[in-house]
């Protein structure tokens, strides 16, 4: 047996900020809701627990829906609302839900996008605009931050999270859901957050949505369930309970997750709201016989609200008659509900101002928000000879390809309520830079299909130009839900139009906008400029043309690595080592007989106009105490001559362990800025307690050993050193 440092849990299990949950013990709250709840039928009971998509006028006068979700705008909220207040018999005020996942009006980069800024503070911002303009249309309650890991590129909701990385998605998961619930759920410009979709739906087999996901516990809760547990110790109001069979139990009727670890362990009050009809569903996954069966395992294993199915309004009064569910069951689901509400003031505020939905909804402000995180969130993947940044003084630049010109594509999944003619379209970008005249357009193709009768224009403009800027990529129907390809190459014609077009030998820069990683070997090898745009919002065409012309100089870095084929999906830097690591020389280890087995791009990775050295590695100690820390420093200097921003990495190993590690976990980030010639130390605090893992037992263990550790630029390179952790 090896020896491991004894640590509480609890400490062990929680990691960064802990901000009071908004359903946190509070006895004036809680003799509120006793004392409503005590004059409840079983059905108005069953009520509170039950959500719809549309409205229902009569439901809400007879106390039998709790809340709605797409039902958008401050006076249709509000005639609901006014409903439900005044005219039910005990007047408890609905709550009203919308996917608010990267903006309202306003849209942002899609998260995968933003996460590629590794700028917490930003998400953190945007989620508060976001907030601030769904509360103005009556939305108090979003289903965001969406926090499930995902490393197959294949699944189209890779778009919606932070991508392949725990300690990443944690940070991100924080600090959205601080953005959203702000400083006090009572703000009315807060709306209560959720995290989803709990749990692991995001390691859904071969990346089909809603597919199985069959997965160790220890990878459950190594990998899926951090950055849930950062989001419930941020305060997070609400959880989501997911689509997918986890293990032989779908997620919305597993009560391991939704009760042992999420109430018992991590001491979660607020309440979780099922999937889209996902208890319905557990008929169709085979575990439940009726609507009944489905109700009650539902609600045993902690599933409080059903979206949009009628299964709790229609069996859960039966279902306490019949003695099968006690009614205290019932009870503590209406009670976690309703802290909501009284914590959101819906009670003494349930309407919305719609003269602040007037004014509120794309405001100036918003859309220089946009600017910058979209700005923040591009990530150069490749500059020959500095080819970037253009000369604003060029004479002609040919734009091509069919996403150019396209306004709704940028807005990505999830668009909310973003209008298409608010999007600054590439083309406007490039034009409002250098004026239109220098600017001409071919499309080439389409996204999809075969045709390429536009390829002849698309060359002919390209010979004529000083340059050529191609734009390719996904349409933004092609990720997020019910989005999964197996073919992750650019769409179509599109890579033939990208050859014809270099085959004119005229400088070329691929602008990409996809929702996932993409497999482009081809033009990592031919093409000397490219950027990955993903999909940025509203201001998408001018944060593009700021960078193109180096009015913004590019530090976004990527959160999933970028495969080289599909087949080596899914990928991730977080690998463990296997007993036979990939060696090119010998046959039999790890690898593929076709291909290399490393990525395309790594995560972490992504370039900058400037250049930034890594020197001087310092560790405090080379020896840390299971309950002590130490601290990593190392000097980075901007080596340039642009002012730029660096995204500077800590990464460790657990060489020798009880049970097997990644060979590389990051511990730490830090987005700096750097003016030319400067240096900055920067600074990072490792903690014995952030360097556990499970053991064999599934119980979270620092265990002594040696470790080595990296100050890095991304997750292949960096300054390398070790220490050792210790038991005294
Ligand atoms: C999605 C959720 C979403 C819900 C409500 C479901 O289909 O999986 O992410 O929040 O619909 O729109």
């Amino acid at each position: 047996m090896r020896a491991f440092c004894n640590l509480a849990l609890a400490t062990l299990l929680s990691s960064g900020l802990v901000f009071a949950s908004p359903a946190a013990t509070d006895t004036d709250t809680d003799r509120k809701v006793a004392a409503l709840l005590a004059k409840m039928t079983l059905e108005e009971k069953a009520g509170q627990l039950t959500q719809y998509a549309s409205p229902k006028e009569q439901l809400a006068r007879e106390g039998r829906v709790g809340s709605f979700l797409n039902v958008v705008g401050a006076d249709k909220v509000n005639a609901l609302q006014k409903v439900a207040v005044e005219q039910s018999r005990l007047g408890v005020p609905l709550i009203f839900a919308y996917d608010v996942i990267h903006g309202y009006r306003t849209i942002f980069p899609i998260p995968l996008a933003e996460a590629c800024s590794w700028d917490p503070d930003l998400a953190e911002q945007t989620a508060a605009v976001a907030a601030k303009e769904a509360t103005a249309a009556g939305i108090r309650w979003t289903f965001a931050p969406m926090v499930d890991i995902a490393r197959d590129s294949r699944w189209g909701r890779i778009a919606e999270g932070s991508g392949e990385d725990p300690f990443l998605g944690a940070a991100f998961a924080r600090a959205r859901v601080r953005g959203f619930q702000g400083a006090s759920l009572k703000e009315p410009t807060s709306v209560v957050a959720c995290a989803k979709h709990y749990a692991a739906y995001g390691a859904a087999e071969a990346g089909r949505d809603y597919n199985t996901v069959d997965i160790s516990v220890k990878t459950l809760r190594e990998v899926y369930l951090p950055p849930f547990k950062a989001a419930v110790d941020a305060g997070v109001g609400t959880l989501m309970s997911a689509f997918n069979d986890l293990n032989g139990t779908p997620a919305s009727a597993n009560r391991f997750t939704l009760t042992e670890v999420l109430r018992n362990e991590w001491g979660f009050r607020g309440f979780v709201v099922s999937d889209w009809r996902a208890i319905a569903e557990l008929m169709v996954h085979g575990i439940a016989a009726t609507p009944a069966q489905a109700a009650e395992r539902a609600l045993h294993a902690g599933v409080d609200m059903d979206m949009e199915g009628s299964i709790y309004l229609q069996n859960l009064p039966q279902l306490v008659r019949e003695g099968k569910i006690p009614e205290s069951a019932l009870d503590e689901a209406v009670r976690r509900i309703l802290r909501i509400k009284f914590a959101l003031g819906l009670f003494e505020h349930p309407y919305a101002d719609p003269d602040r939905e007037k004014s509120a909804l794309l405001a100036n402000e918003h859309r220089q928000l946009a600017r910058e995180a979209a700005r923040k969130s591009i990530v150069l993947l490749k500059n020959d000879q500095n080819l970037l940044p253009l000369s604003k003084a060029v004479n002609s630049v040919a734009v091509i390809g069919p996403l150019a010109d396209s306004r709704s594509d940028l807005l990505g999944c999830w668009p909310g309520q973003g209008h298409a003619e608010d999007v600054v379209s590439m083309l406007e970008g490039l034009k409002g830079k250098i004026g239109p005249e220098k600017i001409h357009f071919a499309k080439g193709c389409n996204i999809q299909g075969n045709d390429d009768s536009g390829f002849a224009d698309a060359v002919k403009l390209a010979q004529e130009s000083d340059v050529a800027i191609v734009v390719l990529g996904e349409s933004a129907g092609m990720s997020g839900e019910a989005a999964s390809r197996v073919f992750l190459g650019l769409p179509g014609v599109q890579e033939d139009l990208l050859k014809a077009v270099h085959a004119t030998g005229k400088p070329i820069i691929l602008v990409l906008m996809n929702g996932r990683p993409l497999t482009i070997p081809w033009a990592a090898q031919h093409v000397p400029a490219i950027l990955e745009t993903w999909q940025l919002g509203v201001e998408a065409g001018n944060a593009i043309a700021d960078t193109l012309f180096g009015d913004c100089n590019p530090g976004g870095k990527l959160t999933t690595s970028f495969p080289r084929s599909v087949g080596q999906v899914p990928i991730y830097y977080g690998h463990k080592n296997t007993g036979r690591p990939p060696s090119d020389t010998d046959k039999y280890t790890s690898r593929y007989l076709d291909s290399s087995h490393t990525p395309l791009f790594p995560f972490g990775f992504g370039l900058s106009y400037s250049q930034f050295e890594y020197r001087n590695l310092k560790l405090s100690a080379d020896k840390m105490r299971c309950d002590g820390s130490i601290k990593v420093s190392a000097d980075v200097t901007n080596v340039s001559l642009r002012e730029g921003d660096e995204i500077v990495q800590l990464y460790i190993r657990g060489l020798v362990a009880s049970t097997t590690r990644p060979v590389k976990e990051l511990k730490g980030f830090q987005r700096i800025s750097l003016r030319p010639g400067q240096t900055r130390t920067v600074e990072f605090t490792l903690a014995a307690q952030d360097l556990g893992c499970y053991d064999e037992n599934l119980k979270y263990v620092v265990e002594p050993g040696p470790f080595k550790v990296w100050v890095a630029p991304n997750s292949v390179s960096g300054l390398e050193a070790g220490f050792e952790l210790v038991d005294k």
